[in-house]
């Protein structure tokens, strides 16, 4: 799922490259992207691109006063196209959900993998008031200083995994940026928010922002294609189970839920000691 740096390069990437651009046509194939039926997707035909900005891990792209707002989900992604095709697209079971033209002959195409539709797409006149997912969202994990971080976790129960990621808290933080913070942090993401000490509180906020701010400076500047791979090659213990934490060679492990997982590294971040998981004790057995 793209998160903060992802977006945030996204964003900039549509402001060096789409802004000033005058939307020619939209076509939708995905008819369940689309949340909101007034303004019209046609209403951004003939307006001006004028901005890209991100909120949370929304897009916000503004066309003259109408924003196309997009959450891009689990495997929603922005194909930039120097040269769309003009025919337009068959609605079908491909990943294309929606396509914009801009009127140099460019544009972008947003698509989804896989059967589980995520993507949404919002067209709004103030996505602040109109789009729920953004009225919803807490502080930007990247505004916030050590003092209201550390309020932020003293006043919530629950483990430190789910405060992360929960958007309500803090927003712009997912699955991926969350299991490498807490590895940064050298945290367990089973330790209660409510109990971390001060110290911990000042480390897991260091984590998050030399976290964040690192994969952003390697990603904003980069092409849009570029984006996934770059995010993947930098992560120390997402998506890595079975394979060596990179900073003390221990055996990076998994705990899976019913739809997600995260990684972690028992020597760095919890003694030593693996976590409870089922499905993984089976596999280890
Ligand atoms: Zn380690």
């Amino acid at each position: 799922m793209p998160e903060l740096p992802e977006v945030e390069a996204l964003a900039a990437f549509l402001r060096e490259n789409a802004v000033g651009k005058v939307v020619t046509r939209v076509d939708l194939t995905g008819i369940q992207t689309i949340k909101t039926f007034d303004p019209p997707l046609s209403a951004l035909a003939g307006l001006e691109v004028t901005g890209a900005t991100r909120t949370g891990k929304f897009l916000d792209i503004d066309v003259s006063g109408v924003h196309l707002v997009v959450h891009l989900a689990r495997a929603g992604w922005l194909h930039w196209r120097a040269e769309l095709p003009t025919a337009p697209p068959k609605p079908g079971k491909g990943p294309l959900a929606l396509r914009v033209h801009l009127d140099d002959g460019a544009g972008f195409d947003l698509t989804e993998q896989g059967t589980r539709k995520g993507l949404a797409v919002y067209v709004v006149r103030s996505p602040s008031s109109e789009v729920p997912g953004i009225a919803r969202l807490g502080p930007d994990a990247l505004a916030l200083d050590a003092e209201s971080f550390a309020a932020l976790m003293k006043g919530r129960k629950g483990q430190i995994k789910g405060a992360l990621t929960d958007q309500t808290l803090l927003s712009g933080i997912g699955n991926a940026y969350s299991d490498e913070i807490l590895h940064v942090a050298k945290l367990s993401p089973f330790k209660g928010a409510d109990k971390l000490t001060d110290e911990e509180s000042l480390r897991l906020y260091d984590a998050t922002r030399t976290t964040l701010t690192d994969a952003l400076e390697r990603q904003v500047g980069q092409q849009a294609a570029k984006l996934k791979g770059e995010k993947r090659a930098n992560l120390r213990v997402h998506a890595r189970t079975g394979l060596p934490c990179p900073v003390c060679g221990d055996t990076v492990r998994e705990v899976s839920f019913a739809d997600t997982s995260l990684q972690y590294c028992p020597t760095c971040q919890t003694g030593g000691k693996p976590l409870a998981d089922r499905r993984m004790s089976k596999l280890l057995r």
